[in-house]
């Protein structure tokens, strides 16, 4: 099966991209953990990378899509995570042969109350919110046990310009997969559990 999960900053794209990844197998591409990879190598293209990470913005697209075509290989199962994000993307991956196209819809409001209160472990794999979704261990990942932090992009100024790079670049992306059919569109307000329940309905 071959998975694209979209929305938002915040949206549970990372959260749901996990659960699904255990229950069927699939391989988790994640081009925002990828990058975030290359900016902590420190290489001159990492410096370039952080620049755009930092304020919000998107990396350039032949960039990202080279990652991500490098990462997946021959792979006949994996759920692209936040993957495609503008059109020239979605072109670029168009016979890829996509079965479904998860879109988890979230309001602005939603958006900044979950992001400010969401922390990563230190490996930048699995996710927490102070609130939803806390660690069992205070400031440590359940699963690794690494100190959790708060990305420098889930400032309230950035988390705005992420909200609107969204809105502009990657809503027409929504809209080209929903002409393809593709798209299946899943209300993200409620908790990951019932977002997952939905999802699993959807797919199965
Ligand atoms: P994420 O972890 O998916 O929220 O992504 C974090 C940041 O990585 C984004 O704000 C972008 O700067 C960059 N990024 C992630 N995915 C993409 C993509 N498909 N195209 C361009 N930039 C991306």
């Amino acid at each position: 099966m071959k998975l694209i999960i979209l929305g938002p900053p915040g949206s549970g794209k990372g959260t749901i991209s996990e659960l699904l990844c255990t229950k069927f197998r699939l391989f988790h591409i994640s081009p925002g953990e990828i990058l975030r990879e290359e900016v902590k190598k420190e290489t001159t293209i990492g410096r370039e990378i952080k620049k755009y990470i930092d304020t919000g913005h998107l990396v350039p697209s032949q960039l990202v899509v080279e990652f991500v075509k490098l990462e997946i290989q021959r792979r006949k199962n994996y759920i692209l995570d936040g993957f495609p994000r503008t059109v020239e993307q979605a072109e670029a991956i168009q016979d890829w042969n996509i079965d479904h196209v998860l879109y988890l819809d979230l309001d602005q409001e939603a958006v900044v109350r979950r992001l400010s209160g969401r922390r990563v472990c230190t490996k930048g794999i699995h996710n927490y919110h102070l609130t939803f979704l806390p660690p069992q261990n205070l400031g440590r990942c359940d699963i690794d046990g690494s100190p959790l932090l708060q990305r420098e992009d889930d400032q309230p100024a950035v988390i705005k310009e992420r909200f609107k790079v969204f809105t502009v670049e990657t809503k027409p992306v929504i809209t080209y997969y929903k002409q393809k059919g593709l798209l299946r569109t899943i209300d993200a307000s409620g908790t990951p559990e019932e977002v997952y329940a939905k999802i699993l309905k959807i797919i199965s």
